[in-house]
């Protein structure tokens, strides 16, 4: 079969588009295992493997690729693997690449119910233990509406340290407009639970997006506000190929840019200059992967290898610490986040000049505040490794001419906070005094 005919395949020829028809998808137990040939990479020493329970997802949210990627294929837009099936690919990692940080990349970990994801969760816990394989973690992410007690607790029995939680909007005209099928106090009640019930979770927050209101984004920030001792982060909603949000647009005429980039503006004007101001002054901490939102992530997911396999490390004192080390750069965002929401919903819109000037003094404000936060990041990975190494623990050794280990650990989300954290200096504003 020539490569142009394989079903799913969209080619170009002579400027004209050739679609070889629907993808089918097999069942995913039907697929081989992926090669790992290589050595597994490490988290805080510990050898880790992403992997899939399932693809797809059983949702619709208006924005989310995942849904019309799985969509546009032949078949059930939501497929799972059997336990059985799962288990087989962890024991390969386990035995033949001493994996035992397992990080599950399933878009959504659960069906809408309760009853049926502690079956095959259950199920899934004693394949485990039949194989002795105990002193494993599990990183998962979910929809706040399957986050349930039982459930929850019986993951955590199975060793998870990490549930991403999509929280992505608290405010009614949001939940609406993308499609969520999720209430406000769903999500409320999941962050509150997983709290109670002691498991790390990291969430993110759209905002903006088309219809968004000065409202609504006064009751996103009051989210944030609520659980800043919870990393997360906080940005518009995108518009990706074959959603339903880029149909939306397109008919209402507000679709811009093209395939490589689409873009729309806020129904809202000031909710519009918002987005452009926090895009302006947020862009070094919520977006670079060595800023300081991702790296507030890090640091708590890596406490969690630290708590999981290294106990006689971890404590409540210095797990504390790092809550307030969250809770710093949640409370900075926020109070940043209300400054330009009262100016956004106040400002003359076409006092241009007055716009700009605030924009550049709020980013110069962050860049100021994520100086100080990455030094706290690096202070806090140091004692991380310090008090790793005073009981004896160590890295594995890298290659002639590796990092030191609090670069090697950072390196693994591409960079590391050293040799970035100079870019972060924003020029003195005009007149500062030395
Ligand atoms: S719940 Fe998440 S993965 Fe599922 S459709 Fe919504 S955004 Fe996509």
């Amino acid at each position: 079969m020539a490569w142009d005919d394989v079903p799913g395949v969209i080619s170009r020829h002579d400027g004209k588009l050739r679609n070889a028809g629907k993808r089918p998808l097999p069942p995913l137990d039907d697929l081989p295992f992926p090669v790992r040939d290589a050595e597994a990479r490490h988290v805080l020493g510990i050898p880790c493997a992403p992997l899939l329970g399932s693809r797809g997802c059983y949702a619709d949210c208006a924005f989310c690729c995942i849904y019309a990627y799985a969509d546009s294929a032949e078949g059930a837009r939501y497929h799972r693997r059997s336990p059985e099936n799962i288990v087989g690919e962890m024991e390969r990692e386990y035995s033949a690449r001493g994996v035992r940080l397992f990080v599950f990349h399933d878009d959504n970990f659960f069906v809408p119910s309760p009853a049926r994801n502690i079956e095959r969760y259950t199920r899934l816990q004693d394949l485990l233990l039949a194989r002795g394989m105990d002193d494993i973690a599990l990183v998962i992410k979910c929809r706040p509406n399957d986050v349930h007690e039982e459930l929850f607790a019986l993951l955590k029995s199975m060793g998870m340290i990490r549930a991403y939680v999509g929280i992505e909007t608290n405010s009614d005209e949001g939940v609406v407009g993308l499609n969520r099928r999720i209430s406000p106090a769903d999500n409320q009640r999941a962050v509150a639970l997983l709290k109670r019930l002691d498991i790390y979770c990291s969430f993110n927050v759209l905002i903006f997006d088309p219809e968004a209101t000065v409202e609504g984004a006064e009751r996103n920030l009051g989210f944030m506000e609520r659980h800043v001792d919870i990393p997360f982060n906080f940005c518009r909603a995108e518009v990706y190929a074959g959603t339903p949000l880029e149909s939306i647009l397109r008919e209402q005429g507000r679709l811009r840019g093209n395939y490589l980039g689409w873009g729309y503006s806020m129904r809202s004007p000031r909710v519009e200059l918002l987005f452009r101001i926090a895009a302006t002054a947020f862009h070094g901490r919520n977006f670079k992967s060595d800023g300081v939102a991702n790296l507030n992530m890090g640091l708590r997911f890596d406490n969690e290898v630290l708590r999981r396999f290294y106990p006689d490390a971890w404590d409540d004192q210095w797990h504390r610490r790092l809550v307030e080390f969250s809770r710093r750069v949640g409370n900075s965002s926020v109070t940043m986040m209300r400054d330009a929401h009262a100016f956004a919903g106040t400002v003359d819109l076409s006092r241009h000049g007055e716009i700009k000037r605030y924009a550049i003094e709020l980013a110069r404000r962050v860049g100021r505040s994520n100086l100080d936060l990455l030094r706290e990041v690096k202070v806090l990975r140091l004692e991380m490794e310090d008090r790793m190494a005073r009981l004896g623990h160590r890295w594995p050794a890298g290659p002639p001419g590796s990092p030191a280990p609090w670069a090697a650990e950072t390196a693994r989300l591409t960079t590391s906070v050293g040799s970035t954290a100079s870019t972060e200096q924003l020029p003195a504003p005009p007149g500062a005094q030395p």
